[in-house]
């Protein structure tokens, strides 16, 4: 039986050089299609005139690429977000989001379908978790977001990932690194590691890996409950990773890394948002090397909850200077659009 295809995309270039040298070719080869495909966007063997046609044969026989054709999308009234519902192989859903932002354009991407951390107010966790997300079908979605600019033809082309899409990143630690070599490859994308941002639900292996593991990625962490009781009413896992040993691991990432993390606050009015709640955020991060961003609520519907109100949002921010914390309130742009993590992909099941 032909063993299956390699995935193209699923491979970092050293991987790729290994594979070319294991077919026995020239790594020379491996370098040129790795340049067609990141630096040229072609993925049609007959458009790669510069490899042999004995290679190619043997490439197209071996490999495919990461195809995730758009199954919808919807443009915010704003501008400013334009949201990809991406169809996998297996024709499950992920989203796909690109935000312009002060200028710069950054792409959402998911690393999981669906998620299984169960976090009450987000349209992912409701839906459950479906599989991890290969490196290649990670990568893909970025290619996607710089495939529409280039095509857009304004010289703009991507320069920042979150991975704040659907599914929690360190849950597939190694499809999520793999990714993320791919896509700062210096041959590639050539993303500035500090250009990648992940967000963590709380995995607290997963933090203390990437505090070891050193990759100069920003690491957000969602907390959304300062008091282990509050948190793990919201965020169900913290009851395996209780709040204290996320903030050791924290801490030790920040030590270790010489870097600040973002904390991450979905803002729910009468729930998490009182003066109260500012000031135990406030006790819990003091001294840390730390950012806030204070996120309202959208509105999802598994979920009851409604987001707090500008005023509100101000005066928790206020209490946080108190402690020396600076902290940013996120605009809830492309609201329109459902911008909430998985909710495009909720609406259409
Ligand atoms: N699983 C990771 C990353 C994906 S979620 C994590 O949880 O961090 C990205 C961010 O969006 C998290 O901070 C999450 O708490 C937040 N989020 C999810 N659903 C939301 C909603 N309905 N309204 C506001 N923020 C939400
Ligand atoms: Fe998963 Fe993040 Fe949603 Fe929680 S907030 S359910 S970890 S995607």
């Amino acid at each position: 039986m032909k063993p299956e295809p390699i995935n193209f995309h699923d491979l970092t270039r050293e991987a790729l050089r290994l594979q070319v040298v294991r077919w026995g070719f020239s790594p020379v080869h491996a370098a040129r299609l790795w340049a067609y495909v990141y630096l040229e966007d072609v993925e049609r063997w007959a458009d790669m005139p510069e490899l042999p046609a004995r290679f190619r044969a043997k490439a197209e026989s071996e490999l495919t690429f990461t195809r995730l054709p758009v199954a919808l999308e919807q443009h915010s009234a704003d501008g400013f977000t334009r949201k990809y519902l991406l169809a996998l192989a297996d024709d499950r859903r992920i989203e796909t989001v690109l935000m312009r932002f002060t200028g710069r354009v950054t792409a959402c991407i998911s690393s999981q379908a669906g998620c299984a951390m169960g976090c009450v107010f987000c349209a992912t966790g409701q839906m459950g978790f479906a599989r991890h997300l290969a490196a290649g079908e990670i990568v893909a979605q970025a290619l996607h977001v710089d495939r529409v600019l280039r095509v857009a033809g304004q010289g703009e082309r991507l320069r920042n990932i979150v991975l704040m899409g659907m599914g929690e990143p360190l849950h597939n630690y190694d499809a999520v690194m793999t990714a993320t070599d791919i896509l700062c490859d210096s041959a590639g994308l050539s993303l500035g590691t500090k250009q990648v941002t992940l967000s963590t639900v709380g995995v607290v292996p997963g933090i203390l890996r990437l505090a070891d593991e050193g990759r100069p990625i920003h690491l957000a962490v969602s907390l959304h409950g300062a008091t282990q009781a509050e948190r793990a009413a919201l965020v169900p896992v913290a009851k395996k990773w209780p709040l204290d040993e996320l903030m050791d691991a924290c801490r030790y990432y920040i030590a270790k890394q010489q870097r600040r993390i973002f904390y991450e606050w979905t803002l729910i009015e009468g729930k998490n948002d009182s003066p109260d709640n500012a000031h135990a955020v406030g006790r819990l991060l003091q001294g840390q090397n730390a950012q806030v961003n204070l996120i309202p609520l959208n509105p999802t519907a598994g979920y009851g909850g409604a987001p707090t109100g500008q005023d509100a949002a101000r005066r928790f921010q206020q209490i946080l200077r108190e402690y020396h914390l600076p902290s940013t309130i996120r605009q809830r742009r492309g609201i329109d659009i459902a911008a909430g993590c998985g909710q495009l992909a909720t609406s259409q099941s």
